[in-house]
């Protein structure tokens, strides 16, 4: 097997079972790999540290399948990792139809996401290794979920740095159109074809019920909605009113949509196809003000290079809407930047409230669903964070 020889010293991470060899911890390759082979990982002096797929053109040139000598990475193991992954996600059955059945390397699967929805299974291949098994892992998937219909979404910008372009398109059965799925009680509609992500933004399941719980009688702001997630839940909360902010057109309709479906009080929900930062500004200048707001931006720190104009841009936002919360109103705000660690995230909104000139509590802590988990000793899967706040004068 050809292998990856480190660097003196530069076994540690791997000791530690952080799963990423970067290519500035290789000495040298021994052999020549393909693309998404399987590599064996060994220190200076040849000691064995894992199996790792390959990823020539990537600065992570190995992501770690195993960490024995004796394993053989072919469908069998797979097929274990997916078992396993799939497993553990049952009791969400209980609330939803649907969740992401495979995180990545938080499933011992780098680069492979899995989401489930209904009857329809999206996968995003987003690795060399994960690429060289795709037929393999389809099959597989096909056989242990009994769901017939596979559609891929490789069209994240993460494929790039690994030399792959992007492909999308079906890939097992068919496309059953319009595709539903039911979370805590409310319906939704998932565009898998043309939605954000692979369809819907199914790490914030829980916080969404969570807000649904906090918004009985108030006024709520919901900024960056998409297709109307935390507006629903908190309409289904009998909040009193929910105005909901997005800049994408097609997200908006689709929230109609979804609200249509559920038959929630219409004319307690406004939509608003604005972008975030004018408005925010534009409803103090209108003397707005609200009981609950909900702050979920897009992914503005891809990686740590992106957290200067990150923080700005999370300060700018919770600024304005502490601005526009009333006295013991909440602010639940998120990020979704693996560059913003949370202590960074908490620093960011701590100067966003002086400067607002506003006192918050912290009352609360977001993360993502429990099926979207963080192994320990990866910290890069512990992206999503965030903080409830109460605004106390
Ligand atoms: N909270 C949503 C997910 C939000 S995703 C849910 O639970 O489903 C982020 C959203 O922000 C996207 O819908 C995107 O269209 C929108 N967006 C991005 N930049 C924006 C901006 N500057 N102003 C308003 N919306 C923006």
């Amino acid at each position: 097997m050809h292998s990856l020889i480190l660097h003196p010293g530069r076994e540690k991470s791997l000791l530690h079972r952080h799963p990423w060899v970067f290519s500035g911890a290789v000495e040298r390759v021994k052999g020549e790999p393909q693309p998404g082979e399987t590599v064996a990982v060994r220190d200076s002096h040849g000691a064995f540290l894992a199996l790792a797929a390959y990823s020539p053109k990537s600065q992570i040139l190995g992501r770690v399948w195993a960490y024995r000598e004796n394993e053989t990475i072919d469908a069998a193991f797979l097929r274990t990792r997916l078992v396993r992954a799939i497993g553990l996600r049952q009791e969400l059955g209980k609330v939803t139809n649907g969740m992401r059945l495979v995180h990545g390397e938080s499933d011992g699967l780098p680069g492979l996401v899995v989401d489930r929805y209904g009857d329809v299974l999206v996968i995003q291949v987003l690795s060399a290794g994960i690429e060289c098994w795709r037929d393999t892992l389809a099959d597989l998937l096909v056989e242990l979920t009994g769901c017939a219909n596979i559609y891929e979404r490789s069209d994240a910008e993460v494929r790039e740095l690994e030399g792959l372009p992007a492909r999308m398109g079906l890939l097992r059965g068919v496309l059953p159109s319009p595709l539903l799925i039911h979370e805590h009680g409310l319906k939704f509609y998932v565009d898998v074809e043309k939605g954000q992500k692979t369809g819907f933004y199914l790490d914030q399941r829980d916080n969404r019920r969570r807000i649904g719980e906090l918004a009985n009688d108030k006024d709520v702001l919901n900024c960056f909605c998409y297709s109307g997630g935390f507006s629903l839940s908190a309409l289904q909360g009998s909040a009193r009113s929910v105005l909901s902010v997005d800049s994408s057109a097609e997200a908006l309709a689709m929230a109609r949509e979804n609200l249509k479906l559920n038959n929630l009080v219409e004319d307690r929900a406004q939509w608003l196809e604005a972008d975030v930062f004018k408005s925010l500004r534009l409803m103090r200048d209108q003397g707005k003000s609200f009981d609950l707001i909900v702050l979920d931006p897009p992914k503005f720190a891809p990686t740590a290079h992106h957290a200067a104009n990150a923080s700005r841009a999370y300060k700018d936002i919770n600024l304005w809407a502490l601005k526009l919360l009333r006295p013991g109103g909440l602010l639940a705000s998120f990020s979704c930047s693996g560059g913003v660690n949370a202590d960074l995230f908490q620093k960011i909104l701590a100067g966003a409230a002086l400067d607002a000139g506003v006192t918050a509590q912290i009352v609360g802590r977001f993360a993502a669903d429990a099926d979207h988990p963080a192994v320990l000793n990866f910290p890069e899967g512990e992206y999503l964070k965030g903080l409830l706040l109460r605004r106390v004068e």
